[in-house]
Formats: structure tokens, C-alpha cells, sequence
């Protein structure tokens, strides 16, 4: 209990097309403008590293409403705020669930952002506006994404329906449920709302408490997946008051404890004379953790953490370490720079694209293209050195840390764009 008051245990991915509300509805339920993450702010990041956290509450009166008895907070709300609905003013309110939201870019060209924060989702809120048909190309790229990385927990929000008349909504309803038929979404909840006026957040809010807490994995080598990294001192700060670098990101397994020595890898990169890329591992204490603004001295798996480290901020400054896992020294597993990959599965046509690109086929790997891989939260170029009929050898042009059987996500350069066109696993 103590862990959920202050550490979101849970991610929700906001994927969609550009301009549906992803933004709006995390700042409807958190309170917080996701959309602020521009360099300067960045160096505030004590206050703010998830990208939004918001906890749910329901009122401890069964008689209270239903809906009117749920609300959202930012994660800095205490434990047990009072009800505010009339006539239950003396009661209050126990937390359901600490979330983190993972706001992803609606737009084509941040596909890959997409897909690295993707990894890390327990569940994702796919926004649709009510005033454009339905699916427009990042609707199908985003929910072909989730369906590649088998996704649970999909909640389908119908947004802008204060814009549209209701018939105008009913028949769009009918449009997306076709579109969901053999997805991962296809029994997924389909709720009307309107983030900006804030109507029906409350149901939303609801289906947040139904998402399960997946098991988590407490006694395993802890284990992160790094997703943003920071250098948090302002320029011209003091060499005592210099800060270490800070990553930020979730625990796949394992519990991080403040004083302990981690290992990021691959690490520190580098080129040998000859042109080889050598990989350096990153040692490290962890002097802070935390969840936006709550301190922690331990974190477990599920939320976006925090973790403030011994290393040369220079290190981890503007992103640089996102890609990287980071776990208990001598436990990560390897780094490779040539990749064998196996069960590879093309989509059929192209999606993402406009209509007369989406009749286009997906057509086989061919040895010698550049291929854009997603594993876990890195992402690289990579180019096809064999290329067979479900499996391919691949060099590729950032290293990265990953296992046996983790699975690759690929895209293609089509019309200048990176096009996700399916996946494969990682083979020995
Ligand atoms: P994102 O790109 O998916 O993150 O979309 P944003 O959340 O930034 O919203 C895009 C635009 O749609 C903004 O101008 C919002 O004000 C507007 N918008 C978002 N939600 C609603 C809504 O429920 N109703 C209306 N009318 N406009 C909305
Ligand atoms: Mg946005």
C-alpha cells in the first residue's frame, strides 16, 4: 500500500493520430500539460520526470453515485482526499490505482518514439476524434503497433463528441468496431467523451480501476528499460552542487533500492580505428529515486521512475541513454551489434500511409535495404545482411542490450517516412 501511494505502479499509453486529444485527455485526468518537455524544462526535472502521473480515487460509500463517485488527481494528492459529491461531503475517497500515462507523438514521422514507448505499456487509451472518419493513418499505424506487441488493456476513447450530433457518434461507433475486428481491440470498451469539456472522464476513470495490475516480478535482478535521460544541472552550476546523471523509465522485473550499484548498458559507445563500434558499460550508484515529485528508496516494476546516479551527467544529457537497460551489475544480458532474428511476420499492405499508398504490399527483406528495428525502448538502423524467408541476419547501426527471443519491431523507408511492416524475434 505504501508503494502505490507513491509510486505509480502502472503505464497507460496515449496512442492515436495527430490532434485526437491524446494530450488533453492526460491533462483531463492528471491535471498536468504533457506537452512541455522542451529542453529548458527538462532541467526541472526533480518536479517532473514522468511524463504525467495521476492517481484514481473512488468514494468509500457504496451509495455514492456511480461515476459521479470517481475522480483523477495528480500523484502529489494525498492518500485519502474527501468526496465532493453533494451529500457525501464527510466522506472519503480511497486510491484505486497510481498510473503513469506515456503520451506518446501522434504524428507519422515519431513512429519509432511511438513504438519505444510502447514497450512499457500495461494498457493504452487509443483516441479517436468523433469529427474525422474513422480510421485515419496513425489510428491503424498506432493500433497495428499494439497489435504486433500484443498489447492488453486497450481503451478506445471517442473524443470531440461535444462537436458532433449524436447520430453523427452512433454511426462512427459502428465505423470503429469494424475497424477494431481481428485486433487486439476487438472487445475493447469504446467510451464517448469530450476531454475538453471534460465529459465522461469519470467512466474513463472507471475502466482505469477494472485495468488489471499485471503480476510483477519483485525478486528477480531489478531490470529497467530507460526512456528518457537527463542532465539536471542548469549551465555554470558549481562543481559541488553538481548533480549525476538521471534516467528515467520503468522496472520490467526486479526492485531498484537508493545506494545501490547499477550497470547501464551498452553504455558508453565508441569507434575503434578500424571502425568498430566498442561498447563501454556504464557503472553507477543510485544516489535518488523517485516518482514526479514523491521520493522513493525503493521501486518496483510498473510506473515511470526516476533514478538520479553517480555518473558524469554529460553522460545521460538530451536523451542520450534511451535505448538502454539498466539492472544489477554483471546480470544485464548481451549487447549485440549483428542481429539474428527469426519468426519474422510481414503485415500485408502498408499502413500508415494515405489511401492510395495503403494498397501497396509489403514485400520481403532484401539483402542490403536499411531496416529501422525496435527492441524494447531502443531504437536502430540496421542493415539486412542475409535475408531469408521468416528470418534475416542484420548489422546494425547502434548496439543494443537485449535476450534471446525479445521481439523486434521493423519499418521501412517508404515516401520518406520510417513504415512499420512487422516484427521478428531475436534469435540465439
Ligand atoms: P494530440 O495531438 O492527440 O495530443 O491532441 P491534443 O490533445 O493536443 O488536441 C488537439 C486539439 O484538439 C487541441 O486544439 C485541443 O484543444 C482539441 N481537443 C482535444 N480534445 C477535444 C474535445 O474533446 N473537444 C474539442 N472540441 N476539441 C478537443
Ligand atoms: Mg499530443
Amino acid at each position: 500500500p505504501e508503494v502505490i501511494c507513491r509510486q505509480p505502479t502502472i503505464n497507460i499509453g496515449l496512442i492515436g493520430h495527430v490532434a485526437h486529444g491524446k494530450t488533453t485527455v492526460v491533462r483531463a485526468i492528471s491535471g498536468i500539460q504533457t506537452t512541455r518537455f522542451k529542453c529548458e524544462l527538462e532541467r526541472n526535472i526533480t518536479v517532473k520526470l514522468g511524463y504525467a502521473n495521476a492517481k484514481i480515487y473512488k468514494c468509500e460509500d457504496e451509495s455514492c453515485p456511480r461515476l459521479l463517485c470517481y475522480k483523477s488527481y495528480g500523484s502529489g494528492k494525498e492518500d485519502n482526499p474527501p468526496c465532493d459529491v453533494p451529500g457525501f461531503k464527510n466522506c472519503k475517497m480511497k486510491l484505486l490505482r497510481h498510473i503513469s500515462f506515456v503520451d506518446c507523438p501522434g504524428h507519422e514521422i515519431l513512429m519509432t518514439r511511438m513504438l519505444s514507448g510502447a514497450t512499457i505499456m500495461d494498457g493504452a487509451f487509443l483516441l479517436i476524434a468523433a469529427n474525422e472518419s474513422c480510421p485515419q493513418p496513425q489510428t491503424l499505424e498506432h493500433l497495428s503497433a499494439v497489435d504486433i506487441l500484443k498489447l492488453q488493456n486497450l481503451i478506445i476513447l471517442q473524443n470531440k463528441v461535444d462537436i458532433i450530433q449524436q447520430d453523427q457518434a452512433r454511426n462512427q461507433y459502428k465505423a470503429i468496431r469494424e475497424f477494431l475486428k481481428g485486433t487486439v481491440a476487438e472487445g475493447a470498451p469504446v467510451v464517448p467523451i469530450s476531454a475538453q469539456l471534460n465529459y465522461n472522464i469519470d467512466a474513463v476513470c472507471e475502466y482505469i480501476a477494472r485495468i488489471p495490475i499485471p503480476k510483477r516480478d519483485f525478486v528477480s535482478p531489478p531490470r529497467m528499460v530507460v526512456i528518457r535521460s537527463f542532465d539536471v544541472n542548469k549551465p555554470g552550476c558549481g562543481i559541488d552542487d553538481m548533480k549525476g546523471g538521471v534516467v528515467g523509465g520503468s522496472i520490467i522485473k526486479g526492485v531498484l533500492k537508493v545506494n545501490q550499484m547499477v550497470e547501464l548498458r551498452p553504455g558508453i559507445l565508441d569507434k575503434t580505428a578500424d571502425g568498430k563500434t566498442i561498447c563501454t558499460p556504464i557503472y553507477s550508484r543510485i544516489m535518488s529515486l523517485f516518482a514526479e515529485q514523491n521520493k522513493l528508496q525503493f521501486a518496483v516494476p510498473g510506473g515511470l521512475i526516476g533514478v538520479g546516479t553517480s555518473m558524469d551527467p554529460s553522460l545521460s544529457r538530451s536523451d542520450m541513454l534511451v535505448g538502454q537497460v539498466l539492472g544489477d551489475v554483471g546480470t544485464l544480458p548481451e549487447v549485440y551489434i549483428e542481429l539474428k532474428i527469426r519468426k519474422i511476420k510481414l503485415l500485408r499492405r502498408l499502413v500508415g500511409v494515405e489511401k492510395k499508398e495503403s494498397e501497396v504490399q509489403v514485400s520481403n527483406l532484401v539483402k542490403g535495404e536499411v531496416l529501422m528495428l525496435n527492441i524494447l525502448s531502443m531504437a536502430t538502423g540496421a542493415q539486412v545482411i542475409i535475408a531469408r524467408n521468416n528470418s534475416a541476419k542484420l548489422q546494425l547501426t547502434a548496439p543494443v542490450c537485449t535476450g534471446i527471443g525479445e521481439k523486434v519491431v521493423l519499418s521501412r523507408r517508404v515516401g520518406g517516412h520510417w513504415r512499420l511492416i512487422g516484427w521478428g524475434e531475436i534469435e540465439d
